[in-house]
This record gives structure tokens, C-alpha cells and sequence, in this order.
């Protein structure tokens, strides 16, 4: 069973190849610059073959064409319409879907009309998506939304204090993302310490360019960090995460800033960027290594903001089994790892820093011998999740 997995944002599309029977990535790649001359497209197969093609591509019709004409040179595909099923990564699902779901015009409609909502992304799925149906020809397309696996949070964790009518007219309320990589995690961290997944509790951490916090009981999500949009909760590369809402209205008193300007200021100009000027904690790291105060202090600040939400969510849980490490920065990073760890031995969490000390390619166990939660570095794989889903909604 072939199955592709799409991602696809404004300007460009990220794609993976499964042979599902194998369970095996045949193939990754991306399209991108979509509408600009500098376009490219790049794929590489398993064998570490890669295949590429750089020319203006001025549309996501011409980008499912340029990839479909790459995986014609490799070998590995004819035609789309070879493939089994088509899974897209779908960032928002609001209130509607709950499930992974095969893809009809009224999916569609329903992705389409929570625009308003996540309105940097679900616009170019939509795109994407009917684009891979037309060149596709019959093969299903399968939904997974990053906000799904959240749907489990109870009210009083969702709702945030403003009146209630906002709730019941705008749909203001708490969402959460990154919800496909907290489901593998936390199902591959459960697998791993033979836990029953339905009576596993645990916190996991996806640390990447995005990062969140989520508390997982009996298996299912109760509270996360991200909001209503993927801008709440942990400091992360540009985006500013939890602050006082009083700032902006003081910003925009003081100095203008409009609406527009306030979300560039939150969305790409803040986080580690906006403290250090740098976005990536590899460079950060070497920045600290260089006495670099500002890099010192933005890292500090990541840490000190996840340990706050070990601490609240350990709280929410009562019994934690695991403390879960994902994401390029979770997997990779052990000094952070060291530093949101430090001190947390009243909450049962203590790490050994001989294990910890690497990075991790698979499931590594970096507690120390008789800590009562077990801390796992998880590597994530939500292309590899996605994959599964919409296998499991092909043959259900
Ligand atoms: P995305 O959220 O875009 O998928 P990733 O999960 O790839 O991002 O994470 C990107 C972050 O991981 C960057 O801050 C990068 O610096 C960091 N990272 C990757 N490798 C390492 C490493 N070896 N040590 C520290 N940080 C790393």
C-alpha cells in the first residue's frame, strides 16, 4: 500500500512517500518558493538518490506537477493516481472534526469555512488538497488535523475568561496543535514502558521552531499549551508565547502599532529571535558557549517557561508516568533538557546526565535509575502518523 502524505502551506508543499506494507519512507521532498521565479523542488528517495528541478513553479497545480515528474525520474511512482490514499496535514479543524477524515466537498467546505481561524494556514490546504484530488483522479485524500487529538480537553481547561457569547457566536476557545506529534509520542513513549495507553499519564514537550506543552491522561489530551492559535503558551523560535494581553493595547497607545503590526511583532519577531536575534538553538548554543549574555538569558527564559508548565501540568495530572522529550530542540538539545529538568526532584522527575548527555535517534529512557517518572527522549515522526491514520480511515 503506497500512501503520500502532503503538507501544504502558501509557497510550498512538503511531501513523503510510504509503503505502508514495508513501513518504509520511500521517498521526501518539498516544492518551494511556489509564485516566485527562484522556485524548487527537490526529492530523495530512500536510497539517499536525489532528484531535483529548479524553475519558476507559479502554482500548487504546477507543484503537485513537478513533484509527480520527480517521482516519475526515480522510479518510484508513474502517476498519482497509482497511490492508495493521499493523507494532508490540516492545521485547524476547530470544533468540527475530532477524527481523521476522509476528504468529500463538504470536508472541504467545513476546512474552507474555519479559514477565519487559522487563516495562514487552512487556505493553502484547501488549495492543496483540491489540486491532489484533480491530478489524483479517484484516489481517497485523508484529513489529519493538528488541532484533533485536543478535542478530548475538558471545558473549564478550553474556555478562556472572556464572556461566554464569545464562545457561542466567534467559537473563541482554547484549540491546541501540534496534537499528531503529541499523539505518536506519547503512544510510542506508553509502548516503550508497557503501559496500557488508555491508563497512561504523561507530559510531552514538542520543542521544535514550535513548541508545546500537553498534558496526557489515560491516553487522552487534557490540557495544552497552544490556544486558539498556535501563538499561546511556550517561548518559541519567533513567536512570544504566553504574555499579558495589556501589552499590546499599551504598544498600540504608545506607538501605534496596528493589528498588523502587532501580529508580525508576535509571530516573527519575537520568542528567542526577539531576545537574542536568533531563531536557532544550534546557533544559540554556540552563543552561550561565547559569553553571549542575550543568547544566555533567551535560553534560560525557553526553560524556565516549559519547567513552569512541568510544574502546572503535574498538578493537573496528580500521577505523571512519563516526561516526554520531542522535536528538533527536545531530541537534540541536552542542555536544555538538563536545564528545564533542574530541581524538579519534589515532582519525581530526575534525569541522568551520562544518558542524557547525546542526541537521540530512538526512544532513549534518560531518568535516573529509581526516579518515579520516567524521562524519555522521543523522537517524532508526524509524517509517519499521518500516514498511519489514513491508512486506519481507509480500512475501517
Ligand atoms: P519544526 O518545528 O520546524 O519541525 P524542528 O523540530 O526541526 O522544527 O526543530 C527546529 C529547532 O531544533 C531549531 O531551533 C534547531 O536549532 C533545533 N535543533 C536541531 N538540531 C539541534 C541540535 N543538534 N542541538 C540543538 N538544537 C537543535
Amino acid at each position: 500500500m503506497k500512501i503520500l502524505v502532503l503538507n501544504s502551506g502558501s509557497s510550498s508543499i512538503k511531501f513523503q512517500l510510504f509503503d505502508m506494507n514495508a513501513s518504509q519512507v520511500l521517498a521526501s521532498g518539498m516544492v518551494e518558493q511556489i509564485g516566485e521565479s527562484t522556485s524548487q523542488a527537490k526529492l530523495t528517495t530512500h536510497a539517499k538518490e536525489d532528484f531535483s528541478a529548479s524553475k519558476p513553479i507559479a502554482t500548487h497545480e504546477e507543484a503537485l506537477e513537478t513533484m509527480n515528474a520527480l517521482f516519475a525520474q526515480s522510479g518510484l511512482l508513474n502517476s498519482l493516481s497509482e497511490l492508495d490514499a493521499i493523507g494532508h496535514r490540516v492545521v485547524h479543524g476547530g470544533e468540527l472534526f475530532s477524527t481523521p477524515t476522509l476528504i468529500d466537498q463538504s470536508v472541504l467546505e467545513g476546512i474552507r469555512g474555519l479559514s477565519a481561524l487559522a487563516p495562514l494556514h487552512n487556505p493553502a490546504h484547501v488549495v492543496g488538497i483540491e489540486t491532489a484530488i484533480k491530478q489524483s483522479k479517484g484516489v481517497p485524500q485523508v484529513a489529519v488535523f493538528d488541532t484533533a487529538f485536543h478535542r478530548t480537553l475538558p471545558q473549564h481547561a478550553y474556555m478562556y475568561a472572556l464572556p461566554y457569547e464569545l464562545y457561542e457566536s466567534l467559537h473563541v476557545r482554547r484549540y491546541g496543535f501540534h496534537g499528531t506529534s503529541h499523539h505518536f509520542v506519547s503512544k510510542s513513549a506508553a509502548a516503550h514502558l508497557n503501559i496500557p495507553y488508555e491508563n497512561f499519564n504523561a507530559i510531552s514537550l514538542h520543542l521544535g521552531n514550535g513548541t508545546s506543552a500537553t498534558a496526557i491522561q489515560g491516553g487522552k489530551s487534557v490540557d495544552t499549551s497552544m490556544g486558539i492559535s498556535p501563538l499561546e503558551g511556550l517561548i518559541m523560535g519567533t513567536r512570544s508565547g504566553d504574555l499579558d494581553p495589556a501589552i499590546l493595547f499599551y504598544l498600540h497607545r504608545e506607538k501605534g502599532y496596528t493589528i498588523a503590526e502587532l501580529d508580525t511583532l508576535l509571530n516573527k519577531q519575537s520568542g528567542l529571535k526577539g531576545i537574542c536575534g536568533n531563531n536557532d538553538m544550534r546557533e544559540i548554543g554556540l552563543m552561550i558557549d561565547k559569553g553571549d549574555e542575550k543568547a544566555t538569558l533567551a535560553f534560560e527564559m525557553f526553560a524556565y517557561r516549559i519547567k513552569k508548565y512541568v510544574g502546572a501540568y503535574s498538578a493537573v495530572l496528580g500521577r505523571v508516568d512519563a516526561l516526554i522529550f520531542t522535536g528538533g530542540i527536545g531530541e537534540n538539545d541536552s542542555r536544555l533538557r538538563t536545564k528545564v529538568c533542574e530541581g524538579l526532584g519534589n515532582l519525581g522527575i530526575s534525569i541522568d546526565t551520562n544518558t542524557n548527555d547525546q542526541r537521540c535517534k530512538v526512544i532513549t529512557p534518560i531518568h535516573t535509575q529509581n526516579a518515579p517518572v520516567a524521562t524519555l527522549v522521543v523522537p517524532t515522526n508526524e509524517e509517519l502518523e499521518i500516514a498511519q491514520q489514513t491508512q486506519a480511515v481507509l480500512v475501517k
